[in-house]
């Protein structure tokens, strides 16, 4: 049992050469562009050379509705592909980059957790590789040319009150939400009120997400709408003439970053994209490289699975021909008390009856991905404070469900506390077994493929929406848009669009509040409740704490 902090344990690593992580995968030293001696990038000349090679095996990792600290979704991603390395079979995994903001804001980094980490954890929830840097610039090179563009005169016809493009910054700021440009006099252009949302929920992030080569980046930055003339019609990143410059700022970022986990396996970790008003996963372009190079990839989706998993099918997979072969659910005994009900302050409590109630959330999960023709298979990630009795009431439910629960103990144990689970996983994915298609077809209306989602993913009745928002969906419809898949921003906590509503909810109702359209993207974002897209930090931000110890090490990050 771990008494260590994630840190601390990370700090323990015994790391390899990255060369010697990258010579497992067959990707020779000359492809690697390395960031000291523990990070790489990952040529795209080597990308382009494995095209032809056969494609391994996806697994996703995707979670019941997760309580506020998170369910262990990266850590048990982390502990499967170790596992899976443990048991003979040659596995990477993918996982998104992390923010800085809430790094600086609360607590838990985006490394996984205990023995089932990726390292080095420092480097990967601060700077990194600098891709999110250049997703940055990209970002607000487009801003300032918007501007610019309007101060030497504005042959486009911008209309300033109707600039949707707005500035980044990977922070959490609250201070910048909402801002007036401009001020100061004639020389620095025309007033507009504007705002700054977090990098991560840039359209760049999502797009540099989703494209399939540097060529597929710019055609897809160049299709952004930045803003909208006097007379309403769209004004493109490519009408501002953006899209090069942009593209050549991101060249570098587009390439996925090696890294290891504390078991020296390979961990590819690039790409980390908003999981409300955009899909929440890494990049196509590091999932589809492991999958040439590896025989088994295992990736994380953001959020649960009513969320994660149905954007990962329905956006990731559809716009990149991606079929998972198997999907892991994680289930937390601590979750499923909070789903039946039991306060954050009681869950150390053993209570099997809250356990039983809470169930039916897992077991909604459970129908949902089995409705994309995918297997699935339930992870219990293991908590100290769990007790046999619980383990026991989620496994027959599970069994009830005419499914399989596996108990991990990953966190506490590394590979040899999944060896069950990557045995399991390994053996479904090789039965070829998965009939994966998405929940709608292209072709469908926007406002069905939304009553889609709600209906056959929340259980909902009915979604609701004024005339405004249907007609704007029409006329995206008769703008050509209507081919693209849609992007739901809900609450993470609920099936519902109310967090508090817990366990597995029917005859709710799905208020759409707003749409936009991401066309770079490629995706129309629908937004059901409030959604923040520049967070603030908390009362005591865990920045406080951060620090140089006197040997030169970070302390307080986790
Ligand atoms: P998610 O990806 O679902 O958001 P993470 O894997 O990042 O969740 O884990 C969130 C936090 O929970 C991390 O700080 C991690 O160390 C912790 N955690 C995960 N699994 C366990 C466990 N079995 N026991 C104790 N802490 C855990
Ligand atoms: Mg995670």
């Amino acid at each position: 049992m771990s008494h260590k902090s994630d840190i601390e344990i990370a700090r323990d690593a015994n790391k390899k050469p990255i060369q010697e992580i990258g010579a497992r995968l067959g990707i020779g030293s000359e492809h690697l562009l390395p960031f000291g001696h523990d990070k790489a990038k990952v040529s795209q000349d080597f990308i382009t050379s494995v095209q032809g090679n056969k494609t391994g095996k996806l697994i996703l990792v995707t979670a019941i509705n997760p309580t506020p600290a998170g369910e262990g979704k990266t850590t048990t991603t982390v502990g499967l592909g170790d596992g899976l390395n443990r048991i003979g079979k040659k596995a990477a995994i993918c996982i998104r980059e992390a923010s800085l903001g809430p790094n600086f804001g609360m607590k838990g980094g985006a490394a996984g957790g205990g023995y089932a980490q990726v390292v080095p954890m420092e480097d990967m929830n601060l700077h990194f590789t600098g891709d999110f840097h250049a997703i940055t610039a990209a970002h607000n090179l487009l801003s300032a040319m918007i501007d610019n563009h309007i101060y030497w005169g504005n042959a486009l016809d911008i209309d300033p009150r109707r600039v949707v493009w707005r500035r980044v910054m990977d922070m959490n700021d609250r201070a910048l939400r909402d801002v007036v440009t401009s001020l100061g006099g004639v020389a620095n252009g025309f007033p507009r009120q504007t705002g700054f949302d977090i990098t991560v929920a840039s359209e760049v992030m999502a797009i540099l997400c989703l494209a399939t080569s540097l060529a597929d980046l710019e055609r897809r930055l160049g299709d952004i709408i930045v803003a909208y003339t006097r007379d309403r019609k769209p004004v493109t990143c490519r009408d501002i003439k953006a899209d090069g410059a942009m593209t050549v700022l991101l060249k570098d970022a587009m390439q996925p970053n090696l890294v290891q986990t504390l078991e020296n396996n390979p961990a590819f970790v690039h790409g980390g994209p908003f999981a409300n008003i955009a899909h929440g996963c890494n990049s196509v372009m590091a999932t589809s490289t492991a999958l040439k190079v590896a025989d088994y990839v295992v990736t994380e989706a953001g959020f649960g699975a009513d969320l994660g998993a149905e954007k990962f099918m329905n956006i990731k997979c559809r716009k990149a021909g991606l079929a998972p072969d198997c999907v892991v659910l994680v289930a937390t005994c601590r979750a499923m008390k909070m789903n039946g009900g039991v306060p954050k302050g009681d869950l150390g409590a053993e209570n099997v009856e809250a356990i039983r109630k809470g169930c039916p959330n897992l077991g909604r999960h459970i129908q949902n991905v089995k409705s994309f023709g995918v297997p699935v298979v339930v992870a219990i990630n293991h908590f100290v404070t769990d007790t046999e009795a619980e383990v026991q009431a989620v496994k027959d439910y599970v069994e009830s469900q005419g499914s399989e629960a596996i108990l991990c103990q990953h966190w506490a144990k590394g590979s040899e506390g999944t060896e069950a689970l990557a045995t399991r996983v390994a053996q479904i994915a090789d039965a070829g077994v998965s009939q994966f298609a998405p929940l709608y077809r292209d072709e469908m209306p926007l406002f069905e493929k939304i009553e889609t989602i709600a209906k056959s993913i929340y259980r909902a009745d009915e979604v609701l929406a004024d005339a405004k928002i249907r007609n704007q969906l029409h006329d995206w419809e008769e703008a050509g848009y209507g081919d693209l898949p849609v992007c739901m921003a809900k609450t993470q906590y609920s099936f519902s669009t109310d967090p508090h509503l817990r366990g597995a909810p029917t005859g709710h109702s799905v208020p759409v509040r707003e749409v936009r359209l991401s066309a770079g993207a490629g995706f129309v974002v629908v937004i059901c409740g409030e959604i923040m897209t520049m967070p603030g930090l908390p009362s005591v931000p865990a920045s406080e704490n951060i620090r140089l110890n006197e040997g030169g090490q970070v302390e307080g990050l986790f």
